[in-house]
């Protein structure tokens, strides 16, 4: 069982314009330096982003059967209080993923994307989450919140009663007026304390600056995950025996049943694309035994998920 903890879809309408314009800069500066190729901001969204746009994903489903992976999380970014609203609100976002999922059920489990400072995000998130069959929720305090700030509160303990955990950004950030801070592993881990029997799921590991705080809390805290997305790019740069020892360091001090497969789709996935991402770990060296490679491709993320393989197996072979 192979599952993508992390991934966006491809939506006209879902992001902003000036998040394109900010984010293309830096996102065309990594595909280039991946690619050796010379494409501008404008040329890489026009090219390179604009051909994935599906408003029902099914690229995305065709895509995961190449890789062979079974299932994705699927999740919208809430930055609308930053940036201003996307064409489509954030809700209304939320919905969409979460009919997208049920058009192919089984294959996507849709995740709530909310800022928690948002006015009737309570109500949103719970009907998201009795009516829609949402199964967990997205932060991304770089919008402007701290993670440990009780304006977080009720989403931590939503996640407690509803027993679904929460995804958290951890890492960079493309552009102004982004903030990076907020995004430290470190306050996440502090919320993480605090709310025990929740659990936290620390997006792309802490990113290539922040992975070793987000690794301590991975191995202080029972109730704190690690995603590997956006470590494509890293381990497009690093020769390969430096991604597997680093990739060991981080199991030995973690475990395999804290780490799970991810790509941070669509853009990572434009410098390495999915079945080659999921190849690197379907064919981990001998330093990681048989058990720790299905933990990290699927069964920590089952676990977390809480799916009972008979039932994800039927849903994906249905
Ligand atoms: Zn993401």
């Amino acid at each position: 069982m192979i599952i993508d903890v992390h991934r966006h879809l491809v939506i006209k309408g879902t992001v902003q314009g000036s998040y394109i314009q900010g984010a293309s800069r830096s996102f065309s500066m990594m595909y280039n330096k991946a690619n050796k190729t010379d494409i501008t901001p404008r040329e890489y969204i026009d090219t390179i982003v604009r051909k994935d746009i599906d408003a029902n994903a099914d690229n995305v489903i065709a895509e995961m059967d190449a890789a062979g992976v079974d299932v994705s999380v699927t999740f919208a970014v809430d930055y609308g209080l930053l940036l201003g609203e996307a064409p489509i609100h954030i809700f209304e976002q939320n919905k969409l993923y979460a009919e997208i999922a049920k058009r192919h059920a089984g294959r996507m489990i849709p995740f709530m994307a909310i800022d928690p400072r948002r006015q009737g995000g309570l109500r949103h998130c719970e009907r998201a989450y009795r009516e829609w069959g949402m199964q967990g929720f997205k932060l991304h305090a770089g919008v402007g919140y701290m993670p440990d700030d009780p304006v977080c509160n009720w989403v931590y303990e939503k996640a407690t009663e509803w027993d679904i955990p929460i995804m958290c950004h951890t890492g960079g950030a493309p552009c102004a007026p982004l903030r990076w801070e907020n995004s430290r592993p470190a306050y996440f881990a502090s919320a993480a304390a605090r709310y025990p029997d929740a659990t936290f799921i620390f997006a792309h590991a802490g990113d290539v600056g922040w992975w070793q705080e987000a690794m301590q809390a991975a191995a202080w805290l029972p109730n704190v995950y690690l995603d590997l997305s956006l470590w494509q790019k890293p381990y497009r740069k690093m020769p390969h025996k430096d991604f597997i020892s680093w990739l060991r360091h981080l199991t030995n001090m973690v475990g395999a049943d804290k780490l799970m497969f991810a790509t941070d789709a669509p853009h990572p996935n434009f410098h390495c694309r999915l079945p080659e991402w999921a190849r690197v770990f379907k064919e981990l060296p001998k330093e990681f035994s048989e058990e720790e490679k299905a933990m990290i491709l699927g069964g920590t993320a089952m676990k977390v998920l809480k799916l009972k393989e008979t039932t994800a197996a039927k849903a994906v072979h249905a």
